[in-house]
This record gives structure tokens, C-alpha cells and sequence, in this order.
């Protein structure tokens, strides 16, 4: 992970490579932020930079002042997220797989390909997701603080940093945070510990005052091309559904749109609202927001706005509003879909009057 590949937080970037340069590394960090907004992977990248062997300074003006090289022995590694000496904790949960005492070690491998295809926007629930759990919350357990305790009094392999890095940090039971706070009690060597968490409250407060703070701005729903266009392709099916209301189909959708993660359907609901409005600015006066009426398909893109009228925007805002507090209460995801979908379809369908 280099820094040049998160997007948004070049600042942030700027000010870490600039500690690392001077030398002045603090063996215990904790990155506060959400993690869609890039805090994992600003960690990782931080690490990254930590061990490059071939670091690069950028004239004066760029954007980024600094990177690693990205083609060291210890980039490359990184960049795999195979190095010896990176030991990534987060919190898990039995599985299909994994029926008992599960630990981050059980899955490394699943982490490495969620870390691979979300970059740097993956959520906890992404996660969960990806292990096939939607429905459960995991955690981070002793035997995880055993294994970090393993893993730091190890030699580093290469003569650099052992670094740690604990996602979702909050999700650390009782006795995995006091095991921890021995640690940062007594550090070892050249190590390196890199707490990541999107809420402080939820940490122990003696850990929190052991920790540097590295405080990752939030990128307030910013979203990301590809993101972008992946919610255009389901935002244009599911009108189209609903206009025919065709229950084979719509019943697909609503299935594959339930798996996709709280955070993720909150989003998409989100973003449903904000192309709704433009649709709506479109057909009452004519304004056409950039950017925010191009949905991938012209046909669609051309006759779809004039079906968002005064006669239905507010009942559909209202509706939408409704699904995501239920989705936030953790109701059913496919009835609460469903049930927006018959909503949605016959306000589409109102009479104009
Ligand atoms: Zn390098």
C-alpha cells in the first residue's frame, strides 16, 4: 500500500512521511477514523514507508511530498501484505469454516483479498460480508493478545520494525486490551503499534493515553469512482424492476442488495436519495447537476428524470428515510428492501393530478 493510492488524504500522508523522515517515530499509534475514509490503509502505509529501502522525495509543490518506492524487496511484500515482520490483528468470528476459538491467524488469507478489493474503503461490515457472517458482530479475543505477545517478542526477521497493526481496535475484549496495555507498558525493541479505530470512546481510556493520536479526516461519503458506477448499474436495474414490478427479478435484486452489508445498503440508500434529487431538479426546473445524472446508460439517463415529479419526491424521501433507520435498527435487510421496492414502485407509478 502506498500512500499515492488512497485517495483524499494527502495532508494526512504529507504529515506522516514527514515524522518518519525525522526520525521521531512513536513505537504506539492509534489512527482514528472511519475506516471507509482510508485509516487502515494509511497505517499500511505508513509501515510501508517505514521499511522502504529506496524512499521517494517529490519536488517541492507536489502533491505528495514523499512515497515509498513500491518496488523494494520490503514494498513489495507489503504490497502483498506477505511481510514477515507485519502482523495484522482484527476481529473475527466462527464461520463455516472456522467453528471454534477463531483468531485473526485462522484468517489472514481472507484478509489479505478483503484488504485487496476494497482498498482502502473496506468496513467492518465488508468484512463480515466476506467471511460469509453478515449477521454476527466479531471480536478480538485473548488468544489474539497471546499471539501479538508471540509475534513481538519474536526477532524481526529482516532487521527492521515489527510492526502491528490492530483493526477495529474497539472490538478488543477486556482481557485482550489489558493483555495489550502490558505491552504498551513495556515496549520491546524496535516495534512498531499501530492501533486502528473509528471510535476512542470504546477503547480503554489507560490505552488511549498510551497511544499517539493520529486523527484521519473523515471524507464525509465521498465516494469513489468505481463505487460510484457499481450503485448506478443497481440504481438502473431497480428502477427498471420497479416500473414493471416483475417479482422473479426484483426478488434477485432485493437478495443481492441484502448482502451487501449494513454500511454498504445505508450508502447506496444515500445515494438513491441524492440521484432522486437531481432527477428532481431536472424535471421542476431544469437544472442538470453535473456528474450527478450520468448513470452509464443514456437511454435511461435521458427518459428517467421526467418520473421524478412533485407529485412523488417527498413520498419516496420519506421511504427511503424509513429503510435506512430500519437497516440501522438491524431489521431484516431483504424485507426492508422489499417492502421500499412496492413503496417505491407505486410512487413511481403515481397519476400525475
Ligand atoms: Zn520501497
Amino acid at each position: 500500500m502506498q500512500f499515492k493510492d488512497i485517495e483524499g488524504q494527502q495532508v494526512l500522508a504529507n504529515r506522516l512521511t514527514e515524522i518518519i523522515d525525522s526520525g521521531r517515530i512513536s513505537h504506539a499509534q492509534l489512527f482514528l477514523g472511519p475506516t471507509a475514509s482510508g485509516s487502515l490503509a494509511l497505517a499500511i502505509a505508513y509501515a510501508q514507508y517505514l521499511g522502504c529501502e529506496n524512499r521517494q522525495h517529490y519536488p517541492a509543490g507536489s502533491v505528495l511530498r514523499a512515497d515509498s518506492c513500491g518496488e523494494c524487496p520490503n514494498c513489495r511484500k507489503y504490497a502483498e501484505l506477505v511481510h514477515p515482520d507485519l502482523h495484522l490483528v482484527f476481529p473475527t468470528t466462527t464461520t463455516a469454516t472456522v467453528t471454534s476459538r477463531p483468531c485473526a491467524e485462522d484468517f489472514q488469507e481472507e484478509f489479505r483479498g478483503f484488504m485487496q478489493e476494497f482498498r482502502q474503503v473496506g468496513t467492518e461490515d465488508d468484512w463480515y460480508v466476506r467471511l460469509g457472517v453478515e449477521n454476527k458482530q466479531g471480536m478480538i479475543r485473548e488468544k489474539d493478545a497471546d499471539n501479538i505477545i508471540r509475534s513481538l517478542g519474536l526477532k524481526s526477521y529482516e532487521g527492521g520494525y515489527k510492526v502491528l497493526v490492530v483493526w477495529m481496535a474497539e472490538r478488543m475484549n477486556v482481557a485482550s486490551a489489558n493483555t495489550l496495555l502490558k505491552t504498551l507498558e513495556e515496549p520491546e525493541g524496535k516495534t512498531l503499534l499501530m492501533l486502528v479505530s473509528e471510535n476512542r470512546d470504546r477503547l480503554l481510556s489507560t490505552i488511549v493515553s498510551r497511544v499517539q493520536q493520529v486523527v484521519v479526516p473523515d471524507l464525509g461519503g465521498g465516494m469513489s469512482a468505481e463505487r460510484k458506477a457499481e450503485f448506478a448499474g443497481m440504481f438502473v436495474s431497480w428502477m427498471r424492476l420497479l416500473f414493471k414490478l416483475n417479482m422473479q427479478p426484483l426478488s434477485e435484486w432485493v437478495d443481492k442488495t441484502a448482502g451487501m452489508g449494513r454500511e454498504m445498503q445505508k450508502l447506496f440508500l444515500q445515494y438513491v436519495q441524492e440521484s432522486l434529487r437531481a432527477c428532481f431538479l431536472k424535471t421542476v426546473a431544469g437544472i442538470s447537476l453535473k456528474g450527478e445524472l450520468d448513470f452509464g446508460d443514456p437511454k435511461f439517463d435521458q427518459s428517467f428524470p421526467a418520473m421524478i415529479a412533485p407529485r412523488n419526491i417527498e413520498q419516496m424521501n420519506e421511504a427511503l428515510n424509513e429503510a435506512q433507520y430500519a437497516i440501522e435498527r438491524n431489521a431484516n435487510a431483504k424485507i426492508t428492501f422489499m417492502q421500499l421496492s412496492f413503496k417505491m414502485s407505486r410512487y413511481m407509478k403515481k397519476p400525475a393530478n
